[in-house]
């Protein structure tokens, strides 16, 4: 259960009222409705084992876009409750009695169809009318800084109807009062450390991402935010479901990372934080459809993009090479595993791996491989295609590279 959400203090923030007058009728084209949105459940949340700007509300006056009818919208607003709910309120006037209330939103993500889910708040028929309807985001949970987009559809008893058009709204963890930086397509937010705590995370950001450009090719096609909390238990604090070994989490599909560094914590964070971003730009490099990549590679690539290999796994690498106990490449297609020996083990494998493969290959087929898997490919077909072995080739060849054999 969420453990780490015991204790936490409540914080209601309101953000702006708006008010004005719209008339008219509603749109004829109306997006994909679905229901709740929820994480998918294909792994969207990777995780990291472990350790000045207020972001203002970014709520925009809806503006009305319709031409008949004499609907008037007093007022809509939202109430953020970060991370348990999000209200949607409006206000309405007719001359007629308003009889339909509809509330239309949408979650930005990076996935190829943006559905829309519409709910119908209560509320008791009359020319004057308010309502709300309020998101339990504990049940489908939103990273911090997702942005939804949402308008209200309004209808009376002479069938006049009018609607806003799509708002845009952020879901800030308004509980702290974050510094921003941003370069190029990465917006960094931190509340603990000075401004130099917060340039030497960017630099580490931008260097981890120009490592992956360099020898991968790999690299972010759409912007990207990273929140940066105080400490490992205020991240935790922030999450519906933490685990207990949480310090950072990538929410590819939202383009987000959430993660706890603490300013005595910096060497790791810096680490963490780029194997986390690395986790975006694979998404967004290989994200469809069609199939997914191997685990190997997935993680290979973010401890790649860190750096060179931190000691402790070095040294579990070299204990497993001496020792006769690798982990298998087909073993490391799949979940690792939950043991942490064993999950060291797997880590620094798939480092190693995506290091034979970048330093023997180059450059240009790993990048010609992330492609062939974003156009949908079983892992033994793409490894073929690029490399003309499959992952029993891979690791016969792989294991000669370290000695293995
Ligand atoms: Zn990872």
């Amino acid at each position: 259960m969420s453990k780490g959400l015991c204790g936490q203090l409540t914080f209601i923030l309101c953000c702006i009222v708006v008010i004005f007058s719209i008339s008219g009728q509603a749109c004829s084209s109306s997006p994909e409705i679905s229901p709740t949105p929820s994480l998918p459940a294909s792994s969207p949340v990777s995780a990291t084992p472990t350790a000045a700007l207020t972001v203002a509300p970014t709520v925009q006056p809806p503006m009305p876009t319709a031409v008949s009818g004499s609907i008037e919208i007093i007022s809509s607003e939202t109430e953020t409750d970060f991370p348990s709910s999000l209200t949607f309120r409006v206000e309405a006037e007719s001359s007629y009695k308003i009889d339909s209330i509809k509330l239309r939103y949408k979650v930005k993500k990076i996935s190829l169809a943006q559905v829309a889910t519409e709910v119908e708040p209560e509320f008791d028929s009359d020319k004057h009318v308010e309502t709300s309807w309020k998101w339990d985001t504990r049940k489908a949970p939103l990273p911090p800084g997702a942005e939804i987009q949402y308008q209200w559809l309004i209808e009376d008893s002479a069938k006049r109807k009018t609607q806003t058009s799509w708002t845009t709204l952020v879901f800030h963890d308004l509980r702290y009062d974050w510094n921003t930086l941003s370069d190029a397509n990465v917006s960094l937010y931190w509340y603990t450390g000075s401004q130099s705590f917060g340039s030497q995370l960017m630099n580490a950001a931008q260097g981890g991402l120009d490592k992956l450009s360099d020898d991968t090719g790999a690299h972010l096609e759409k912007p990207v935010k990273i929140y940066i909390y105080g400490n490992t238990d205020e991240l935790r604090d922030s999450l519906v479901y933490p685990s207990e070994w949480t310090g950072g989490v990538a929410f590819v599909e939202y383009g987000i990372v959430a993660i706890g560094i603490a300013p005595e914590n910096l060497d790791w964070g810096k680490r963490a934080m780029v194997h986390e971003l690395a986790h975006l730009v694979t998404y967004q490099m290989t994200n469809s459809p069609y199939g997914d990549i191997p685990t190997w590679l997935e993680e290979g690539l973010s401890m790649y993009a860190e750096g060179d290999l931190e000691e402790r796994f070095q040294s579990v690498l070299t204990s497993a090479i001496s020792g006769g106990t690798l982990i298998s490449v087909q073993s490391l297609c799949s979940s690792f595993p939950a043991d942490p020996a064993g999950a060291h083990l797997a880590y620094a494998e798939s480092y190693s791996i995506v290091d034979f493969l970048i330093q023997t290959y180059g450059r240009d087929k790993m990048f010609e491989l992330l492609n062939i898997f974003k156009e949908g490919s079983s892992y033994d077909d793409a490894l073929m295609e690029v490399y003309s072995f499959n992952t029993n080739g891979l690791e016969a060849d792989w294991l000669k590279y370290i000695g293995a054999n």
